[in-house]
């Protein structure tokens, strides 16, 4: 068994008490949903928090609420079994419950919270080990150690000089295809971003959340009838596995098969999640055909730069991009069929 290091642990029942814990604690605080990302690094001695606040009492965080007008508002602290099983989800937003369904494994979905799904740290290979592991290798830009020689080394990337570890939410890519954006509260007041400006392509520190910033709720627009959105992910085994690379894909199809409003995102390739502009430029105003498909398809696949950090070759992400692209844009022309 691994033991836990000591630290402070607030459990607040409001979001008023959540503010002052964040407040109070300063810099050395961690905010504890789930746990299933953050207790995991604790133990591994890759975080190490003076202070913990638990948010599983503060209610105000569980709501859940939809419109099929006004869209769906999740609370932070709903779990992705929740999300999974929701009838609304399942109804308006499937694909939504399908990424929270692909994530991890029953017991941990039980625990794993939305907001812990947008927040989780990134990964890498040279990083996400023990400390003896990472002491052979002399530490890195993101898993420093006390007076290590590479502390300043990408090792994944040699010769780049910031940390380029995965991003790894299977939620984000699709929510920010879908124009989700986030509540976020501090002892400062609340704010609204969209989700992508949560994100930074700095995988050493890649939230762009302020001096003890929680995210209270995910707001995701309502659906329009035309509108198709699809969810792909490869990862080694369906059971449990992080993503190899995901996709999230949001459009708008005519009757005509004429396409609007595309957002494509790839997540797990980089520290960031990535949107592919180009694709989507190709797509814009023209009819799906089966071509089209196919070289939008490409086109993802030489754009997209996977990192040699989580499970698989650069060259075969890369081709799976493509594959994931092309089966998603395919999945939502057939639905589109048989919608209209
Ligand atoms: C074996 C295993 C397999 C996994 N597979 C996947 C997978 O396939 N796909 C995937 O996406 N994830 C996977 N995960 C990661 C993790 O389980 C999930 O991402 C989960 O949703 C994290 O939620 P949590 O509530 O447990 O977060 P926690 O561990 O509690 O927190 C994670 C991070 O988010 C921060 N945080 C949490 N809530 C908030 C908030 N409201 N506001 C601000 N910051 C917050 C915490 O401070 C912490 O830094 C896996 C984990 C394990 C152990």
């Amino acid at each position: 068994m691994i033991p836990m290091p000591k630290f402070e642990l607030s459990s607040p029942g409001t979001l008023a008490e959540v503010v002052a814990a964040t407040a109070r604690a300063n810099g050395g605080v961690s905010i504890l949903a789930g746990g299933t990302d953050l207790i995991v690094h604790v133990k591994h001695g890759l975080r190490k928090p003076e202070h913990l606040v638990w948010l599983g009492k503060v209610t105000e965080l569980r709501t859940f609420s939809f419109s099929p007008e006004l869209g769906l508002r999740i609370g932070a602290m709903c779990t992705l079994d929740e999300i999974a099983t929701s009838p609304a989800l399942r109804q308006y937003y499937p694909e939504i419950a399908e990424a929270a369904r692909s994530v991890a494994s029953p017991a941990i979905r039980n625990r794993a919270t939305v907001g812990g799904n947008l927040c989780q740290d990134t990964r890498c290979f040279y990083y996400n080990q023990s400390e003896s592991w990472r002491s052979a290798l002399g530490g890195c830009i993101k898993g420093e150690l006390p007076s290590a020689a590479n502390n300043s080394i990408c090792h994944a990337t040699p010769g780049l000089a910031k940390c380029a570890a995965a991003f790894c939410s299977d939620l984000a890519p699709l929510l920010i295809a879908l124009g989700a954006s986030v509540n976020l509260l501090n002892q400062n007041g609340a704010r609204t971003i969209g989700l992508a400006e949560l994100y930074r392509d700095d995988g050493a520190n890649h939230l762009a959340l302020k001096s003890g910033e929680v995210i209270t709720e995910v707001l995701i627009p309502a659906t329009q009838p035309n509108q198709f959105t699809a969810f792909r992910k490869l990862r080694d085994r369906r059971a449990i596995d992080f993503a190899l690379v995901n996709v999230g894909l949001n459009v708008a199809l005519d009757s005509d098969l004429i396409c609007r409003n595309v957002k494509i995102v790839i997540g797990a390739v980089q520290s960031v999640p990535v949107e592919v502009q180009t694709v989507g430029a190709i797509l814009k105003d023209q009819r799906l055909t089966t071509e089209l498909i196919h070289r939008a398809a490409e086109e993802a696949a030489s754009v997209v730069t996977p990192v040699p950090n989580v499970g698989a070759t650069v060259g075969y992400r890369k081709r799976m991009a493509r594959v994931l692209v092309e089966r998603a844009l395919l999945e939502v022309r057939s639905r589109s069929s048989k919608a209209m």
